[in-house]
């Protein structure tokens, strides 16, 4: 049976060109500087970026919290959305490593945070408050559905902080998949931020491994935190050369899998008893949640969709994420789509 693993877009693998990469890449101690893949990369993603400097990173979670420790100090106030990553699904590191207080303003439904609510959350200079050093955005935005941010959005948000000195970070862990749904460089997207991460082992497909760019001083400051989170990597450039190939080879092809995330939403959105989230995704991503009338709640349908090889992920009592990825073909669209209709006739998946 075909396995579609529609889970997340971290389930993908390596190409058979990274893996040719990998095996040949040149190294050295790049804690010491000296690894010349790891270098490479790290110039190749600052000049995609529009930033100065870049440094490599064993996860995305790791260079956000590099980053926000990098930005405030014990005490200082961090604002982001209830739905970010950074407030979700980090472990709380940035308080609990860096004693970083956070305030969580909430997402509007297209990823963005109201600038209003931006300018209430700015505390005043008051010995009884902390002090706002850092705003941070998501995009695309994983929990209000890949939604892309605009550029002009973004350089709304670094205006309005900038003038405030206050600083923005960017989790971009899925940035070149809003690029490439804008259809405007990523470097465009990231140019209002201080400091922006990317991951390579999403739909870029590299197995490892995220890259943090911002200002040479900034990067500086960055590589003495992530040594102290351990994350001082010696010749991963074996890791780094899958980068490589992921920013040159992997990049423009999102635009398929956001063309199949479309035609996995249409398809979708056909059947009885689903409700699309959006029945035109902007990038890779389709929510979707089961009517009330499906005698069903999300793990029991989860687990005859398994039965026909299809993998979603469940992100509540009846509701699932699909992330479309370069392992997904058309074919696996539409045994997702037949896998979805014979379970909601309550047939054999
Ligand atoms: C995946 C992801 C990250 C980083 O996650 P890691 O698994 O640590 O690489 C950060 N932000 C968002 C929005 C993500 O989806």
């Amino acid at each position: 049976m075909n396995i579609v693993d529609l889970r997340s877009d971290t389930v993908t693998q390596p190409t058979p060109q990274m893996r040719e990469a990998m095996l040949n890449a040149p190294v050295g101690d790049d804690v010491y500087g000296e690894d010349p893949t790891i270098n490479r990369l790290q110039e190749m993603a600052a000049a995609r970026l529009g930033k100065e400097a870049g440094v490599f990173l064993p996860s995305g979670t790791m260079g956000n919290l590099a980053s926000m420790l990098a930005h405030c100090g014990r005490g200082d106030e961090v604002i982001m959305g209830h739905r970010a990553h950074t407030f979700l699904y980090e472990a709380g590191g940035v308080s609990a490593l860096g004693g970083v207080h956070s305030c969580q303003i909430p997402n509007q439904a297209d990823g963005t945070l109201a600038l209003d609510d931006i300018r209430a959350a700015i505390r005043d200079d008051d010995d009884h408050e902390p002090v706002t050093r850092l705003v941070c955005l998501e995009n695309t935005h994983n929990r209000c559905g890949g939604v892309a941010l605009t550029a002009a959005y973004t350089r709304q948000v670094g205006d309005l902080v900038h003038a405030r000195g206050i600083r923005l970070h960017l989790d971009g862990a899925r940035l070149f998949n809003a690029a490439v749904g804008l259809g405007v460089d990523a470097a465009v997207l990231a140019g209002p931020a201080d400091s922006v991460t990317f991951c390579l082992s999403k739909g870029l497909c590299a197995p490892v491994g995220s890259v943090l760019c911002g200002s040479h001083e900034f990067i500086g400051k960055v590589r003495r935190i992530r040594k102290q989170l351990g994350g001082g990597m010696r010749q991963a450039g074996i890791l780094a050369a899958a980068g490589i190939v992921a920013l040159e080879t992997m990049v423009d092809r999102l635009a398929e899998d956001h063309a199949r995330a479309r035609s996995l939403a249409h398809g979708l959105a056909k059947l009885p008893g689903l409700v699309l989230d959006k029945e035109t995704p902007d990038t890779n991503m389709v929510f979707v949640a089961l009517a009330e009338a499906v005698p069903f709640d999300a793990d029991q349908f989860a687990q005859k969709l398994a039965l026909a090889g299809i993998k979603v992920g469940v992100v509540s009592a009846r509701r699932f994420r699909m992330v479309l990825h370069y392992w997904v073909d058309d074919a696996g669209v539409e045994q997702t789509i037949q896998a979805f209709a014979n379970v909601l006739r309550d047939e054999p998946a």
